[in-house]
């Protein structure tokens, strides 16, 4: 099953078999090697009732409408644990930079695609320096309960590939996109009735232990990632 460009489908992410969160994106590329999807602004957050493995019970952007800031361009290639995310600001959409989120290999369904996302991310600038960012949240979580101890640290570990593909430069997306817009045509799509009944193919809460790392080089040096080192940054729908 394959999606045209332009054409709309509902990101899902899914704890414990079922789906937590959901909003519609847009299709740009799909294809055997990349699924490139873009979360237009404002596209509204959709959360079924559940017991989810948080303090309130409630998913972590639980309050949130929809989608803030700038419309953002998410690539994922299949079996990886990241997407690259590229954001834009301003009416003139100034490059802003890349952002590595790591989650779960998407996995296809009737309506669009399932995640999970691992709460562990990178800020790329534009100057192309990095940083990891919610070491902390991603400790939280696992004391909720959310990621087992060997999640937390294959999360880590996969952050710390994705580390040192960084510090090689050799990234596999293109400089391309950062000229990419989307088409102004597009609107907002309206969600499906029924999008969160749709049986998940998603086998486990997270998919750690099935993680495809980056092919890079494995001989640089390790880049420690700090235990429960401080977050300066926020997590929020425009996880900057
Ligand atoms: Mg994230």
């Amino acid at each position: 099953m394959t999606w045209r460009p332009g054409g709309a489908v509902v990101r899902r992410e899914i704890v414990g078999g079922a789906p937590w969160l959901g909003w519609m994106v847009n299709v740009v590329v799909d294809s055997p090697n990349l699924l490139a999807t873009y979360s237009p602004p404002g596209s509204p957050f959709h959360f079924p009732p559940g017991d989810w493995p948080t303090p309130d019970g409630c998913h972590p952007w639980h309050g949130y409408e929809g989608w803030r800031g700038g419309g953002t361009l998410m690539l994922q290639r299949p079996g990886d644990c990241y997407a690259v995310w590229l954001f834009w600001d301003g009416p003139k959409r100034d490059f802003d930079g890349w952002y590595i989120n790591l989650e779960s290999p998407f996995a296809r369904t009737s309506v669009g695609f399932d995640t999970l996302d691992l709460e562990l991310d990178i800020v790329v600038r534009p100057d192309r320096s990095w940083s990891m960012k919610d070491v902390d949240l991603l400790w939280q979580r696992h004391d909720e309960g959310r990621f087992s101890l060997r999640e937390v640290r294959n999360i880590l570990n996969l952050g710390d590939s994705v580390g040192r593909m960084l510090d090689t430069g050799e990234w596999w997306w293109g400089d391309e996109w950062m000229n990419w817009a989307p088409d102004p045509s597009w609107e907002i799509p309206t969600i499906p009735q029924g999008w969160d009944e749709v049986r998940s193919p998603m086998q486990a809460t997270c998919a750690a232990t099935t993680m495809r790392l980056p092919d890079r080089p494995q001989s640089r040096r390790q880049r420690s990632v700090p235990h429960r080192s401080r977050s300066t940054l926020s997590s929020s729908p425009r996880r900057r």
